[in-house]
């Protein structure tokens, strides 16, 4: 099924998987469809899905949190930590936009790490970052890595450091993880005190529909999370459906090396395009800068039937668009848009240096 019942437009704006489950699970949830007891109220403690998870993952089932989409997590983590006294939040900037909205929502107190564009690659001033929290006795430290919209990754000796050093938790958002070289959950242990790593289910298993994601860390921070937690926050249709997904991990992994493959195709073709730059990404998107003016831009891929996210609070010049990686015929599109934009460019450039010379 399509949500928004538009089965033309490539949709690389919110980025989602283009792929959807493969046949085998989908006849799995027919069955499943027809057995679930809905007068019942479902399990309040996700257990099934949190045994499988610590399969997966090798983490104990007590250091792990399940949420109705990693979005609920970051509520409940604002209510944990960001809902009374100095309500300090350290982030990197930019970063996920829902991390601004909640702090407007909580009224809480940002201290934003800007992050730097150098030599044409993202950087973050990890010494910078460190300052921050030194000097704000921060109540919460949220990174999102792999960044979004960047596709910038910390190094994750980095914020291992960081949270030793923190005064509070520090929240590693690990949405894209899986499209990265390295991940914090993959170095989990319970050694390390003050850190939740995030994770969902919405970006590489392309179960953005079915809204689950889960924390990991040690078990007084699950705690907190706890404390705040609706009873029965996660359906019993969403946690028997996540059972399925989760055990093709064969199937997910698959995907995600498509979609590293067509990253890396999307990136190389981007940069040898005139006026065009889309930067190095761990995600499954990127982040392309162009001349470009917005709405030459919007209109291009208006009428190509393409859906790119604006992204236009950063402090860089330029056009700036978030293209997430979907099928290779896709990106094509947004490839020819590019294309056929500067090549109008270059044209309206040679019109007017003829009209200078004439
Ligand atoms: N964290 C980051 C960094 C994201 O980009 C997103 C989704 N765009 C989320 C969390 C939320 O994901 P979910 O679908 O699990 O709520």
């Amino acid at each position: 099924m399509n949500w928004n019942e538009d089965g033309t437009t490539a949709w690389l704006d919110k980025n989602e998987s283009p792929y959807s489950l493969p046949p085998a699970p989908r006849e799995e949830l027919r069955e499943l469809l027809c057995s679930l007891d809905f007068n019942r109220y479902p399990d309040p403690d996700c257990r099934a899905v949190k045994r499988m998870l610590s399969e997966r993952t090798g983490v104990p089932e007590q250091c792990i949190f399940v949420g109705n989409g990693s979005d609920e997590i970051l509520q409940y983590l604002f209510l944990s930590y960001l809902n009374r006294g100095s309500r300090r939040l350290v982030r990197l900037y930019p970063s996920f936009t829902e991390y601004q909205r909640l702090a407007r929502v909580f009224s809480a107190d940002e201290r934003k790490v800007p992050l730097t564009l150098e030599a044409d690659r993202f950087h973050v001033d990890y010494a910078a970052l460190l300052d921050v929290i030194a000097g704000n006795s921060p109540d919460l430290v949220l990174i999102d890595n792999p960044n979004n919209p960047t596709g910038l990754s910390i190094d994750c000796g980095q914020l291992e450091e960081l949270a030793d050093l923190s005064p509070c938790p520090v929240v590693v958002d690990e949405a894209y993880a899986e499209f990265a070289s390295s991940s914090m959950l993959d170095r989990f242990s319970l050694q390390q005190k003050n850190m939740l790593i995030l994770r969902t289910l919405s970006k590489a298993w392309g179960m953005a529909g079915l809204r689950l994601g889960y924390a990991v860390g040690p078990p007084d921070l699950i705690a907190d999370l706890e404390a705040v937690r609706s009873p029965y926050n996660v359906g019993g249709l969403t946690q028997s459906v996540a059972g399925i997904a989760l055990s093709y991990q064969e199937w997910m992994e698959s995907r995600v090396y498509s979609v590293r493959y067509l990253r890396k195709q999307f990136i190389d073709t981007v940069n040898r395009i005139s006026g065009f730059r889309a930067f190095p990404s761990e995600a499954n998107f990127t982040l392309v800068r162009s001349s470009v003016p917005e709405q030459v831009l919007d209109e291009a891929c208006s009428s190509a039937s393409v859906a790119l996210r604006r992204v236009d609070d950063l402090p860089w010049e330029g056009t700036w668009r978030r293209v997430a990686v979907g099928r290779e015929e896709e990106m094509r599109r947004v490839l020819d848009v590019f294309q056929g934009l500067s090549e109008q460019s270059e044209r309206r450039q040679t019109q007017e240096r003829l009209e200078i010379s004439a």
